[in-house]
């Protein structure tokens, strides 16, 4: 069986490991300051602060960017839990805007429409889903005209450019996480990254308690830091992130030239846009779980990224959002089937896989 990914783990994470472990010092210390400072300096920006998850990342961006209570922000209904459960949790109203059909990122004619309608609204939450960046600067035009903030969810978009310029470095804040199955990782873990000196010390103490000094709290923090243990891992990641999204394009490149099934759509990269691939996600024409049990059947492990819309969960119903309209979300959630794209994919499996997708039939 091929799964659906697997993370490229070397001697290099190996031997950081143990000179971690062999130092004594498995808390967050040195290696999670070189690790933040390796991360910054590889996106270009000012600030990275590790955290212990993605979702911490984003809950530390979200509480300290200024929003308050009640405050709208625009976001995507499709995406993962956690973009819009920080807002939930930080007392913000979610206000769902539908994604463009082809990008499966927010549409920005959509937002666009969606803050003529709530201008009251004060920021928003973009995502650049599979790892292909959202039109960020169109958003963040629309976004500015309007004195509204943009945070970015880049948990599955490192090294992902429009342009020259990363994402993460659009907006006020980003935020990564390094979860064993995107395109770094340290097992778990997250930074958040900013070029705003003061918001970066606010994040920075949100994930450690609320303390600046030791034990003085001024505000209310959590311990949402990163060991020296998961650092140590990502310290060697980052310094193969290159390679492995080009490994990942690579990958890509391969199915679009090969795969040729008309019951199946193949994704789009726009003019100007590097796609670093987290997904490589097709629509399926007719029954999407017909297409799945043949891909297993082949010994091919797939994922189905996101099943549903974020406005369907039980938890987001009960906690009150609003809705600009979803239709393209739910068909996309209803047709994408993701298949593995990783860098460790060898000529014979990328044939396996592509084999399997053209022999569908309805
Ligand atoms: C993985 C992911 C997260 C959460 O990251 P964790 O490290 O799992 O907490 C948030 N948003 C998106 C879009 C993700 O893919």
């Amino acid at each position: 069986m091929i799964p659906i990914t697997r993370p490229l783990i070397g001697e290099e994470e190996k031997m950081r490991v143990l000179e971690v472990l062999d130092s004594g010092e498995l808390a967050s210390g040195y290696w999670t300051r070189q690790f933040e400072n390796s991360f910054a300096e590889y996106l270009g920006i000012r600030h990275a602060v590790a955290t212990s998850s993605g979702t911490a990342a984003l809950q530390a961006a979200v509480e300290s960017v200024g929003l308050v209570r009640g405050d709208k922000v625009f976001t995507t209904p499709f995406t993962f839990i956690s973009t819009v459960s920080v807002l939930v949790a930080c007392g913000l109203v979610p206000v769902f805007v539908d994604i463009d059909a082809e990008t499966y990122n927010l549409d920005p004619e959509r937002l666009a429409e969606a803050m003529e309608e709530y201008p009251e609204a004060k920021g928003v939450m973009v995502v650049h889903l599979y790892g292909l960046p959202a039109d960020v600067n169109t958003i963040a035009e629309l976004a500015e005209k309007r004195g509204m903030l943009v945070i970015e969810d880049c948990a599955q978009a490192h090294g992902a450019r429009v342009k020259d310029r990363h994402v993460g470095t659009f907006g006020k804040a980003g935020a990564f996480s390094f979860y064993g199955s995107k395109n770094i990782t340290t097992g778990e873990g997250g930074m958040v990254v900013t070029d705003d000196d003061l918001l970066a010390e606010k994040v920075r103490m949100f994930v450690n308690h609320g303390q600046r000094e030791r034990y003085h709290y001024e505000v209310l923090g959590y311990n949402f830091r990163m060991s020296n243990v998961n650092a140590a891992i990502g310290l060697e990641q980052v310094k193969k992130l290159d390679f492995i999204n080009r490994k990942r394009r690579e990958n890509a490149a391969y199915f679009n030239r090969h795969i040729d099934n008309p019951l199946v759509l193949l994704p789009k990269e726009p003019e100007g846009y590097y796609h670093v691939y987290h997904q490589y996600t097709v629509r399926v024409m007719g029954d999407r779980n017909r297409f799945v049990q043949h891909l297993v059947n082949n010994g091919i492990g797939c994922g189905i990224y996101y099943p549903s819309c974020l406005t369907e969960q039980p938890i987001f119903q009960r906690a009150g959002y609003i809705d600009t309209g979803t239709d393209i979300a739910r068909q996309a959630a209803r047709q994408v089937v993701s298949l593995p794209v990783y860098p460790g994919l060898g000529l014979e499996e990328l044939e396996r896989i592509v084999l399997a997708v053209n022999s569908y039939r309805e």
